[in-house]
């Protein structure tokens, strides 16, 4: 194993077990629950967004290693973003995860994300490490088609990972 496949597995384990963000929110903007069921991997992320930016991010999850700290990195990430921004780190964390041949070298603020690179070389546990993003696409797609009523929760469709 090299340093980095070191460090990479170092970083993933610690989001693990050790998960940022997680719990709900109360009465966010919006939820999306998401599962995988190829990995039993179940989580529902709740966002608050406010003028066209990610207040508050929480994540519900159970599941394996590599969803787990997908997500947990991925609540670290979009806190305090845009949705326009936001939208743009999910095209490039699916490039990185979908694109077999090239190492992708992420933005700075997702840097962390790159440890997901090498999950790459095992085409099952890539579902995993994109269902976090994938519910966090219909959380926004969501806010921008359906409209908001004051004081309710939007709910996006149920992500489920296919076969
Ligand atoms: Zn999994």
């Amino acid at each position: 194993m090299s340093l980095s496949d070191e460090l990479y597995r170092e970083t993933i384990l610690d989001h693990y077990h050790h998960p940022r963000n997680q719990g709900a929110l109360e009465h966010p903007s919006v939820e999306v629950e998401g599962v995988n069921p190829l990995c039993g991997d179940e989580l529902t992320l709740y966002l608050d967004v406010e003028d066209g930016t990610i207040s508050q991010v929480r994540l519900k999850s159970r599941g394996c290693s590599i969803n787990m700290a997908s997500g947990s990195m991925m609540t670290e990430v979009i806190a305090g973003q845009t949705l326009e921004r936001a939208e743009e780190l999910i095209d490039k964390f699916k490039y990185m995860m979908l694109n077999k041949d090239e190492a992708v070298v992420l933005p700075e603020e997702m840097e962390d994300l790159e440890a997901l690179q090498g999950v790459k070389r095992y085409p099952v546990r890539i579902k995993c490490a994109l269902l976090p993003w994938n519910t966090l696409q219909e959380s926004i797609s969501s806010l921008r088609t359906q409209a908001a009523v004051d004081g309710q929760t939007i709910k996006g469709k149920m992500i489920t990972t296919e076969e």
